[in-house]
């Protein structure tokens, strides 16, 4: 074995220098680090290439024409789960948490790549490479915002470790699959979550301005399947808004460009998948993609409640109307809103079809986006996937 890297490197950028992709980067961390070499194949945003990847990933290709492969990627499983003793202060349960620790523990990998907070900040992102289960949890919860996960690959092959759990949101996920090969690794894990409509540091700030009605002590916030935004604040206290009443006309502006045209809102390239959105109210909703996925989800079967996935309502109806009012920023007077809230909670899409609901929406609402800003890009940047599900509505031009 040689000591020296057989891959290319280049200099990272510096933090202050314009990057690869311009406005449209996710801040990934990719070129933080000497792998910036690979930016032009390895970036979601400028060089869309899921279904090459999901193929050498999982080993097969999406089957387009089988509705839950179209939607939540390939998968062997999906199931509804949540730990029988949550971790205290993790954005769910902790089941993120709980695989990571289990892996650490386990001896299945040497570290695990995760975002903990700054000292100053709690919701400014400071990622590390764990080797402690402490250091785990002291990244447990979602920072809401754009994440540089990736800048610590260097430290991965300095340190000469060889196996290791990366966990990360899609476009994250896409551009460390790019440069898998090139780390030296024996053996990657990568345990993703959902993501949509991330952030920067000063665009979480006017989120919560806008919409909390105390900013500075949010500690948490979700946006659930009860069609509301739950916040938890700093003396326990929580506090619900209504999805149709978050002020869209202020907020249009506020969710990253990346984001804005971001189509793996389910992490198709992760081994295992763990988010929320397609399982019951208070449960988290987990998928399976391939054999390590199901290693990984095996470690913490013991300690969690499983129930079947499933799926109730009919979103098409909701979805075509909200793409007008979308479009327009149209924001309903709260007492509407909260009126709204409570029908669609009773009668809307649950389970699955929430999923479906959340998909439709962000992947209409993007589509449009790219068309009008990036026309250019819309035909290889949008993947096939995409393309069907957007192809099921009337969109304006
Ligand atoms: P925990 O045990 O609390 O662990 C959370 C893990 O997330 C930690 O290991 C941490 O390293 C990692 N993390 C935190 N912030 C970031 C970040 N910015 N980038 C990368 N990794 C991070 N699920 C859905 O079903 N639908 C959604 O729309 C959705 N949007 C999300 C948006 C963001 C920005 C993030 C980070 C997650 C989102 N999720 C979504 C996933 C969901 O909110 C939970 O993170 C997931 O269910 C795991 O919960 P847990 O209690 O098991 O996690």
């Amino acid at each position: 074995m040689t000591s020296v890297s057989p891959h290319k490197k280049a200099k990272a950028l510096k933090s202050t220098s314009r990057r690869p992709a311009k406005e449209l980067c996710s801040e990934c961390g990719l070129c933080d680090t000497y792998y910036i070499h690979y930016v032009k194949e390895a970036c979601a945003f400028i060089n869309q290439q899921i279904g090459g990847l999901e193929e050498e990933t999982h080993k097969r290709s999406r089957d387009l024409d089988n509705e839950n492969e179209l939607y939540f990627g390939v998968h062997q499983d999906m199931i509804a789960a949540r730990k029988q003793q949550p971790i205290e202060g993790a954005q769910w349960t902790g089941i993120v948490s709980s695989i990571a620790i289990e892996m650490l523990n386990r001896g299945l990998v040497e570290g695990v790549v995760c975002v903990q907070n700054t000292k100053e900040d709690r919701f400014q992102p400071m990622p590390v490479i764990a080797r402690t289960p402490e250091e785990i949890l002291a990244a447990r919860v979602n920072k809401p915002t754009l994440s540089p996960n990736l800048s610590v690959l260097e430290q991965i092959e300095k340190s000469g470790m060889k196996r290791l759990l990366v966990i990360g949101v899609g476009c994250q996920i896409q551009a460390l699959r790019a440069v898998e090969k090139e780390l030296g690794l024996e053996k990657l894990y990568v345990l993703g979550t959902p993501c949509v409509d991330n952030v920067t540091r000063a665009g979480l700030q006017t989120f919560l301005e806008t919409t909390s009605r105390s900013p500075d002590t949010v500690v948490h916030y979700e946006f659930m399947q009860d069609f509301r935004v739950h916040f938890k604040h700093e003396d326990g206290s929580s506090e619900t808004v209504p999805f149709f009443g978050l002020k869209t006309n202020k907020l249009k502006d506020v969710f990253a460009p990346s984001c804005m045209t971001c189509f793996d809102y389910v992490n198709s390239l992760a081994d295992l998948v763990v988010g929320y959105m397609g399982a019951p109210f208070g449960w988290q909703w987990i998928v399976v993609r391939n054999d390590t996925g199901k290693e990984m989800l095996d470690l913490v079967q013991d300690q969690l409640d499983t129930q079947p996935v499933m799926s109730q309502g009919n979103r098409k109806e909701a979805v075509q109307q909200s793409i007008p009012a979308y479009d327009k920023g149209v924001t309903l007077p709260m007492w509407a809103a909260k009126l709204m809230g409570v029908v669609i909670e009773k009668i809307g899409p649950k389970g699955l079809e929430y999923a479906r609901f959340s998909i439709d929406s962000h992947f209409t609402r993007n589509y449009l986006y790219v068309k009008r800003n990036y026309p250019e890009k819309l035909a290889a940047h949008v993947p096939e996937f995409a393309k069907r599900i957007v192809g099921q509505y009337k969109l304006p031009e």
